[in-house]
C-alpha cells in the first residue's frame, strides 16, 4: 500500500499518473486528503476510480482511538492509533488565540531522560510525515463541529523530532503546499532534547518554526544527572547552536527548563541559568515537573516555582511559567498511551 497523505502535490500528480488516471486528479486528491477525507468522501471522482484507489492507497493513516475532554479548560487528550496498531499521543488545547495541537513524531523515545515517560520502553518506530500530518488532520475532523480548527501545533509528543529529521522535514514542508492545509510555520514549535548538528542543520532548511530546547538544567553536571544527551553535547554547544538558529532565522528560542526539587530548582541555578542566557534572543518556559510514576523525581511546590520565575526576571531573562491544561483528565505526559498499553 502506498501512503499518499505525507507526499506533496507534486508527488501525487504523479503517482496518479502511474495507476493510469490524468494529471489533474492529483491535485483533486491532495485537496481532499489534507481536508481529512477517506476515499469513500472524495465525491469529485467516480466510485470506480475510489474503489481502484483504495486497493493500493491509504490516505488517513491515523485515527482517534480515545478521546478525553476536560470539563475545566476543554483540553482534549488523544491517543492516536497507527495503521500497524501502534498507538501514540496528542494534545488540544485550547486558546484565546486559536487552538494548538501538540503531536508526536516517533512511537515511543531513544532519547532515555529521567524524567519522562515516552522513553520509558525506548523507541519503537519513527512517524512518517503522513503519520504526522495525519494526527492534525484527526483533530481538525474532531472540531469540524464548531467550526474551527488547528491553528497551531507543537512538537511535543512522543519522540525526539530531530532523531526523525527526514520525516519531520517532509511534513513542515507539506505545511507549506499550496493546495494543502497551509498551516504557518511560524505557529509551529519544534522541541529538541539538543541534537546539536541537527540543530544547525534545520537552521539551513528555511523553515522558520519555533525551535525549543529542552535544557532543563543550569550546569552540564545538573543535566547529564537526567538527561543522556548531555554526555554526548554540552551546554555551549546547545547556546551555540541556538545563536546560529537565531541569525540564520530571526527567531527566538525558547528554553523550556521542568523544575523538580532537590535538582535544579534553586535561586543559584536561576542565578546560573540568567548568566548562561543573559543577552540571548530567548524566552524561558518554567515546567513544574509533572511526577511520572516509574520514575524516581519530584515535583516543586508552587512558591519555588515563582521565586524561580521572579529571579530570572529580575536578571532581565524573559519568561513564563508554562499553564497546565488538561491536569484533571490525565497525570503527566505519556501516561494515557501507558495506560493504554500496559492495561493499568
Ligand atoms: N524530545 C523532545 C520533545 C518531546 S518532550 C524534547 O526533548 O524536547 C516535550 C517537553 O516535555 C520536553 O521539554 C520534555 O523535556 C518535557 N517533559 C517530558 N517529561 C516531562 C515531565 N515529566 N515533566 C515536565 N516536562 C516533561
Amino acid at each position: 500500500m502506498t501512503e499518499l497523505t505525507g507526499m506533496t502535490c507534486a508527488e501525487i500528480t504523479e503517482w496518479v499518473k502511474t495507476q493510469g488516471y490524468p494529471a489533474f486528479r492529483g491535485k483533486q486528491i491532495f485537496r481532499w486528503i489534507h481536508q481529512g477525507a477517506e476515499f469513500g468522501e472524495m465525491t469529485n471522482l467516480s466510485k470506480e476510480m475510489r474503489e481502484n484507489l483504495e486497493q493500493t492507497a491509504i490516505v488517513q493513516p491515523v485515527h482517534v482511538r480515545l478521546k478525553r475532554e476536560s470539563p475545566l479548560d476543554g483540553t482534549v487528550k488523544l491517543l492516536y492509533e497507527l495503521r500497524d496498531g501502534n498507538c501514540v499521543e496528542g494534545v488540544l488545547m485550547r486558546y484565546k488565540y486559536g487552538v494548538s495541537l501538540c503531536i508526536s513524531t516517533q512511537v515511543g523515545c531513544r532519547m532515555g531522560c529521567r524524567f519522562c515517560a515516552s522513553t520509558l520502553e525506548g523507541r519503537v518506530r519513527d512517524l512518517t510525515a503522513g503519520e504526522m500530518l495525519g494526527e492534525i488532520l484527526c483533530a481538525n475532523r474532531l472540531l469540524e463541529e464548531e467550526d474551527i480548527r488547528v491553528s497551531h501545533v507543537v512538537l511535543m509528543g512522543s519522540g525526539e523530532p530531530l532523531d526523525n529529521y527526514g520525516n519531520v522535514v517532509r511534513f513542515l514542508r507539506l505545511m507549506k503546499e499550496e493546495e494543502g492545509i497551509q498551516l504557518s510555520l511560524r505557529n509551529i514549535s519544534l522541541s529538541t532534547c539538543g541534537i546539536v548538528p541537527k540543530m544547525y542543520d534545520l537552521a539551513e532548511e528555511g523553515l522558520p518554526v519555533t525551535l525549543c530546547v529542552s535544557l532543563h538544567a543550569p550546569t552540564d553536571e545538573i543535566r547529564r544527572q537526567t538527561m543522556p544527551i548531555a554526555n554526548t553535547w554540552s551546554i555551549a554547544e546547545i547556546l551555540e547552536a541556538c545563536r546560529n538558529y537565531i541569525r540564520k532565522t530571526g527567531r527566538r528560542v525558547i528554553f523550556e527548563y521542568a523544575l523538580s526539587d532537590g535538582l535544579n530548582a534553586e535561586k543559584e541555578h536561576a542565578e546560573q541559568l540568567s548568566r548562561l542566557l543573559r543577552g540571548m534572543q530567548c524566552h524561558v518556559n518554567l515546567i513544574p515537573l509533572n511526577v511520572v510514576r516509574e520514575r524516581d523525581m519530584k515535583g516543586i511546590d508552587e512558591k519555588k516555582v515563582q521565586e524561580f520565575l521572579k529571579v530570572l526576571q529580575n536578571n532581565h531573562i524573559s519568561a513564563t511559567r508554562r499553564r497546565e491544561m488538561g491536569d484533571d483528565i490525565e497525570g503527566a505526559c505519556g501516561q494515557l498511551r501507558r495506560k493504554v498499553i500496559t492495561g493499568e
